[in-house]
């Protein structure tokens, strides 16, 4: 009974050990980096809303284009992704002059549906058509990530992804804080990422292709992680520390249960002599 008592003992130390080890390598794989978060990837405009535009290229195609294979990315660092549009369709089908305004509460709207930890936006940006300075503004390129002046986290975000863009873009631009609706509206730590300009006629080609998109995407991932990682999120705990809350957790009921096998006013020869009873 002794022998068997010990056993069991030891057995579940063994268990609760394996517990710890496999919490530790699980928190430091790379796979579930983001695991527990739940993103919203927006993919800006769509639909009867092209966004800014030059001959054969639409600013909602490179959007929605970014945004699935930031989806993909996401979802192999575990994080769950919610996509504003996964077609080219627009939010609203209001067609009057509240459409653009009802769209962008529609993603709004989507994050306080799904109860998320990040939003993130994808635009395509372009100079204006104009005379003056018209050879400087067409060389203008390079990606930027923004964030509404009333968030730190926002900053915070929008400054981790706009890192990670310079080694991609070779820019050497900071975060800047911008008055837009879907930055200034979110309660979340929210950035919106314009990925390049499609007035640069290199950089217009260059979004076009998978291989620069994929680019931009994992700056845009790595930066999402970076922001992570610093601790900067208030709304959940971060992935390390939720980990070690939860095996915590399991240490604590494993010391009840041994207890219960065990209890300290109980030597291990009373217990075999209590038993052949
Ligand atoms: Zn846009």
């Amino acid at each position: 009974m002794r022998i068997l008592y010990f056993g069991k003992r030891h057995f579940i130390l063994f268990l609760l050990s394996a517990m710890l080890l496999l919490s530790t390598l699980y928190a430091h794989d790379a796979t579930h980096k983001l695991a527990d978060k739940i993103i919203v990837v927006d993919a800006s405009h769509g639909g009867i809303n092209p966004g800014a535009n030059r001959p054969g290229v639409l600013e909602k195609d490179i959007n929605l284009a970014i945004a699935l294979e930031l989806k993909n990315i996401l979802n192999q660092y575990g994080a769950k992704v919610v996509l504003s549009r996964q077609a080219d369709v627009e939010l609203s089908d209001e067609c009057d002059n509240e459409k653009v305004h009802r769209d962008l509460v529609a993603r709004v709207e989507m994050v306080e549906e799904s109860d998320a930890d990040l939003f993130v936006s994808i635009h395509a940006n372009a100079v204006a058509n104009a005379v003056a300075n018209a050879v400087a503004n067409a060389k203008r390129h390079g990606a930027e990530a923004f964030f509404s002046a009333k968030s730190e986290t926002g900053k915070a975000l929008a400054t981790s992804i706009q890192t990670a863009l310079c080694t991609v873009t070779q820019a050497s631009r900071t975060a800047k804080a911008a008055d837009y609706f879907v930055l200034r509206r979110n309660k979340i730590p929210a950035a919106l990422v314009e990925v390049g300009y499609i007035t640069n006629i290199e950089e217009r080609l260059l979004l076009q292709t998978p291989e620069y998109q994929r680019k931009i995407v994992e700056a845009i991932a790595q930066g999402i992680y970076q922001f992570f990682n610093k601790g900067n999120l208030q709304h959940t705990q971060s992935f390390d520390s939720k980990a070690r809350g939860i095996y915590r957790s399991a240490w604590l009921i494993a010391i009840e249960v041994l207890g219960s096998f065990c209890p300290p006013d109980k030597t291990a020869a009373s217990i075999a002599e209590s038993s052949a009873h």
